[in-house]
């Protein structure tokens, strides 16, 4: 694929504190058409800006649109890195696949992510935590408002410099068990990275917020029994010394995080378990003081520990409200590889120099 450059002549002033997450963008952006018949064309790199779209475009009307998030990570020899870049173009495609956008080959996707990255390599912060989020997206831009096969569409890539997720230190958090609303179900579009799954989640967050909550942990929309995931990350518990996580029942958003913490664990000869896990289980294993460790694990915060689980009243606490052992051990293993400071055995990384 051959990508036309155009590099900004006007650099912006890079942030250097409070980064924060996805509030500063980098100075270029990665561009490329679809039309059905020509395939994907004009492949561009081009300075950063607003775009302009007809009102009509399908993806303002119905949510014809998928996304994906990584990182670039600065190591200590300057170098920057990317971490299973392919499991997340990979991942693109079987969203765009449920929703009916069309497919990139994953070696463009590589290709566009890793030149985007080269351009504003400047752009990858170096303090402790701290990364460039990629977020690839795909969406319907055809001008046709009657539900239609999507004929049109536009692909891009934005990276923004965005601080430590624990800035303040790896504190548990608590989380809200949603009993009334679900995000998803079985034969739905719970397994695609899709706008849309997001948009439905919004007002259970927005009530785990007001009752003091950091997310809320979905249950399976049809029995609402089993645990399925937080926000925007899959969860994982330790019972009796035994790691289970719930099994990808297609209502569940596949992780890179998830998938690499599972492989980790077996490399270390730990006993990991993907089924499904219902909270009555869960329950019962707080009770007995059988529920060891409970965490969130995706890309933003690569593990975050739950202090506390909340569900029809009642609060349970884990673990006194601290970081346990594995969960600990899971971070601090992750980032190492991914910030180049353990040696990668897995062979996850794509290091594209300094
Ligand atoms: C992105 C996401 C995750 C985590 O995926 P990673 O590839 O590990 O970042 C988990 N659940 C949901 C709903 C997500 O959107």
């Amino acid at each position: 694929m051959e990508i036309k450059i155009t590099k900004t002549t006007n650099p912006k002033t890079k942030p250097t504190e409070n980064l924060g997450f996805g509030k500063y963008f980098s100075d270029h952006m990665f561009i490329m058409d679809y039309e059905k018949g020509k395939g994907w064309h004009d492949a561009r790199i081009v300075p950063f800006a607003d775009i302009s779209m007809s009102p009509a475009a399908t993806v303002f009307h119905y949510g014809a649109e998928v996304f994906e998030g990584l990182k670039a990570y600065r190591c200590a020899d300057g170098s920057v890195q990317l971490f299973r870049p392919i499991e997340n173009a990979t991942r693109m495609n079987n969203s765009a696949d449920r929703i009916r956008l069309p497919q990139i080959p994953v070696d463009d996707t590589i290709q566009a992510i890793k030149q985007l990255v080269e351009i504003d390599k400047d752009w990858v912060p170096s303090g402790a935590g701290e990364s460039l989020y990629i977020r690839p997206f795909l969406f319907g831009s055809d001008a046709q408002l009657g539900l239609h096969e999507i004929k049109q569409a536009r692909f891009m890539i934005i990276c923004s410099p965005s601080g430590s997720y624990y800035a303040e230190g790896i504190n548990p958090v608590k989380i809200m068990i949603e009993d009334e609303d679900v995000r998803a179900v079985r034969g739905g579009t719970g397994y695609a990275k899709c706008g849309g799954n997001y948009a439905a989640s919004n007002r259970a967050g927005e009530k785990a917020e007001k009752l003091g909550f950091t997310q809320v942990l979905w249950l399976d929309g049809v029995e609402r029994k089993y645990i399925e995931e937080v926000g925007a990350m899959n969860v994982m518990m330790k019972i009796n010394g035994e790691v289970v996580t719930p099994m990808l029942t297609g209502s569940i958003l596949p992780g890179v995080t998830r998938k690499s913490i599972i492989e980790l664990l077996k490399s270390k000869g730990y006993k990991v378990t993907e089924r499904r896990i219902s909270v009555e289980e869960i329950i019962n294993a707080l009770e007995s003081g059988e529920l060891e460790e409970f965490w969130g694990c995706g890309t933003a915060a690569v593990v975050s520990p739950v202090g506390e689980l909340y569900y029809e009243g009642k609060t349970y606490v884990i673990n006194d409200n601290k970081i346990g052992e594995t969960t600990q051990m899971l971070y601090d293993t992750l980032t190492g590889i991914q910030w180049g400071r353990i040696k990668d055995e897995f062979g996850w990384t794509v290091n594209l120099g300094k």
